[in-house]
């Protein structure tokens, strides 16, 4: 895996690759080529119940950890960081494979690393909405008798079972993959543009946490805290509310990668376990977190069950139409408009990888209209950022990507007076909750 200019990771093809002992093209998630999500997940769990949203399913709930002290350390409810560590202490693995800060001069801020003991699993809590890759932990695993738990959005646990279907890893190396929920990933801009904005260039960037918990407002509504080289561990890190910052919402797709413009899973059908944000009513209003999860493996089910029962885990049934509903906009832009981008560039003559959904264009205007503006937006941002901060203009980047960004904003939330209407009756529902 090759890093481009904009802090990305992309493949190269090598010749006389499988002689060379390197995995077939197929084990690409995004290569439309082998086994999809839908044919891997009925051979690993042919005895479950397939959702076409969730996936299979054993069970569906909504969790976090009861100790409070680790509840706030977590990116949500905390159960990605508790599991890891529980099949690590129970002996079941000896390693956990996940992304940590790199804590070095290395440019890049976050790395896929093995944790070994518990201490250095809970240091690699919290979401990382920044470029990694794991083919290099991957290559010391397959020389190794290890056995890792392999934490990763659904594209890494994809790939990881390629890799073990391709036998260049053995199902015993890595008897447990916990998947993230995922909406889509980012290039290393969105780091460095949420941190500019907070008074931190780019490469003046040494540390930064997407999900600070922020007390006095929903889980939906966390900060994001940054410090800056030469800032001690010890002085306070510089939080700002994402709501004060250009590039929050999500549905905008600034600095998306290409790749998962084609990825049509959300809830890792094919990881033993789906791990994301319960942003439902009932749980979103609580600032300190909330997973909502999908379980497969039956190992990690009667766990989470005896969990639940001495009270390490708080368990809560949420039916598998309410996980779906948690993750709707995401589920929308992956189905739908998934189908709509495929038939965008069929129609424009280029090719398309094989996925779930066939090519159609989006029935009504409006979200015809919304997709093809998203697109421009990942596409442009990218590129736009990256001459941004070569001239050291943070506005430069603003003004470019300003009109896009408002025409996206008016077909998706309607024009300004609506917005403004709508604005003032979220204010004063917070205020009423905080009453
Ligand atoms: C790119 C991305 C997009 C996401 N999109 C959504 C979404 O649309 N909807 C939703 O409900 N949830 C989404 N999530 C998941 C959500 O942010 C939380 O990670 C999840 O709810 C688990 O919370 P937790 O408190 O249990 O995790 P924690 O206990 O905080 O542990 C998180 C674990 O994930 C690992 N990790 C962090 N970032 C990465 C990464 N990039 N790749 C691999 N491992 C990583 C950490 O090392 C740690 O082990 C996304 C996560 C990522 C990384």
């Amino acid at each position: 895996m090759a890093q481009q200019p904009d802090g990305t990771f992309q493949p190269e093809l090598k010749e006389n690759a499988e002689e060379a002992g390197l995995p077939p093209l197929e084990i690409c998630p995004m290569s439309g080529a082998g086994e999809d999500e839908t044919a891997m997940a009925g051979r690993l769990w042919p005895e479950l119940p397939a959702d076409p949203q969730i996936g299979r399913h054993r069970t569906t709930l909504a969790v976090h950890v009861a100790d409070e002290a680790r509840r706030m350390k977590s990116g949500s409810g905390g159960l990605v960081t508790w599991l890891a560590e529980d099949l690590l202490k129970r002996g079941e693995i000896d390693r956990v494979i996940h992304v940590r800060a790199t804590g070095t001069d290395d440019p890049l801020l976050f790395e896929y690393a093995i944790s070994r003991n518990p201490d250095d699993v809970r240091n690699g809590a919290k979401s990382r909405y920044y470029p990694v890759e794991m083919s290099r932990i991957l290559q010391d695993l397959a020389a190794s008798e290890g056995r890792a738990a392999l934490v990763g959005v659904p594209c890494f646990i994809k790939a990881a079972r390629g890799l073990i279907s391709s036998g260049y890893l053995s199902g015993d190396q890595v008897p447990y993959m916990i998947g993230l929920v995922c909406g889509h990933l980012k290039s290393t801009h969105f780091a460095e543009y949420l941190a500019w904005q907070g008074g931190i260039a780019p490469g003046n960037l040494a540390w930064c946490d997407f999900r600070e918990k922020l007390l006095d407002r929903p889980a939906s509504d966390y900060g994001f805290a940054m410090r800056a080289k030469g800032s001690t561990p010890d002085q306070p890190a510089k939080i700002v509310p994402m709501a004060d910052l250009k590039g929050k919402d999500w549905g905008e797709g600034l600095f998306r990668l290409t790749a998962c413009e084609f990825c049509d899973d959300v809830l890792a059908e094919c990881a033993d376990i789906a791990i994301g944000d319960a942003w439902l009513p009932g749980f979103v209003d609580d600032p300190r977190g909330e997973n909502v999860v999908v379980v497969r493996d039956a190992r990690l089910a009667e766990r989470i069950a005896q969990a639940g029962a001495s009270g390490e885990l708080v368990l809560s049934d949420v039916t598998p139409q309410e996980v779906a509903r948690s993750q709707s906009s995401g589920l929308r832009h992956r189905r739908e408009g998934l189908a709509h981008r495929l038939a965008r560039r069929i129609d424009a003559g280029r090719s398309v990888p094989r996925k779930r959904v066939a090519p159609q264009l989006a029935q009504s205007a409006e979200r015809r209209k919304i997709y093809d503006l998203r697109l421009k937006v990942a596409e442009t941002s990218n590129d736009a950022f990256l001459v941004a901060k070569q001239q050291g203009a943070l506005a430069q980047f603003d003004r470019k990507m300003a009109p896009l960004l408002r025409q996206l904003k008016r077909a998706t939330y309607g024009s300004l007076p609506t917005r403004l209407l709508r604005r003032l009756k979220r204010e004063l529902s917070r205020r009423m909750r905080a009453q």
